[in-house]
């Protein structure tokens, strides 16, 4: 039924209101892409796809649920993980969980859409439960990078098996790293084999 309506009527550009797609070719085309991997202090290493600015900023803002905004992420995400080079054999795919609050205000979770994406091309096991949120954090937007570690620190708690386990994290955005490297720190410390990191942007 979902598929009739959008032949009959197909969705307009998330970003342009003009041309039609859920991205259009033309705003897809504007994407700054990275595709690097990156290094945290402490070893971490993590993919990180675009450039968090403009048209991928405008599909990741946190905002209220909206189906247009889920669908452009969803596009953007499927977009992302064509573009990665190697693979993730033997890795089971654990997205960054958002505190309660947080979640039952913005209505879902970013990295739980890309994270399943990531898991549906690589043909991997996602995980949305072992991972916990358990302190409430303050919003890391307005910290210096040693606060937020501060502020990150122990607010993960793993409630599942991951003993020798590969672990792939995922998130929308990376900008210190320090909550990739505090929940890699949980998992590790739960007996993980190996944490590595894979986020839809960073910001520079
Ligand atoms: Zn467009």
């Amino acid at each position: 039924m979902e598929n009739l309506l959008a032949i009959i009527f197909p969705p307009k550009c998330f970003i342009c209101n003009n041309s039609y797609g859920v991205i259009c070719p033309r705003c897809l085309s504007q994407v700054t892409i990275l595709n690097r991997a990156y290094t945290l202090v402490g070893g971490l290493k993590v993919l990180s796809i675009y450039e968090y600015e403009g048209i991928v900023r405008k599909c990741i803002k946190i905002s209220k649920y909206s189906s247009r905004q889920f669908a452009a992420l969803k596009k953007l995400s499927a977009e992302a993980v064509a573009l990665v080079a190697g693979n993730y054999t033997g890795f089971i795919v654990i997205p960054i969980p958002l505190s309660r609050a947080k979640e039952r205000w913005r209505g879902f979770n970013h990295a739980d859409l890309i994270a399943k994406e990531l898991a549906l091309h690589f043909q991997l096991p996602v995980n949305t439960r072992i991972l916990k949120r358990t302190k409430e954090t303050t919003s890391q937007y307005k910290l210096d990078k040693f606060a937020r570690k501060q502020n990150i620190k122990g607010a993960f708690t793993v409630v599942g098996d991951v003993k020798s386990k590969k672990v792939l994290l995922v998130d929308d955005v990376c900008t210190s790293g320090s909550t990739l490297a505090e929940a890699a720190r949980a998992l590790y410390a739960s007996g993980a084999a190996y944490v590595a990191a894979f986020t839809l942007s960073r910001k520079s």
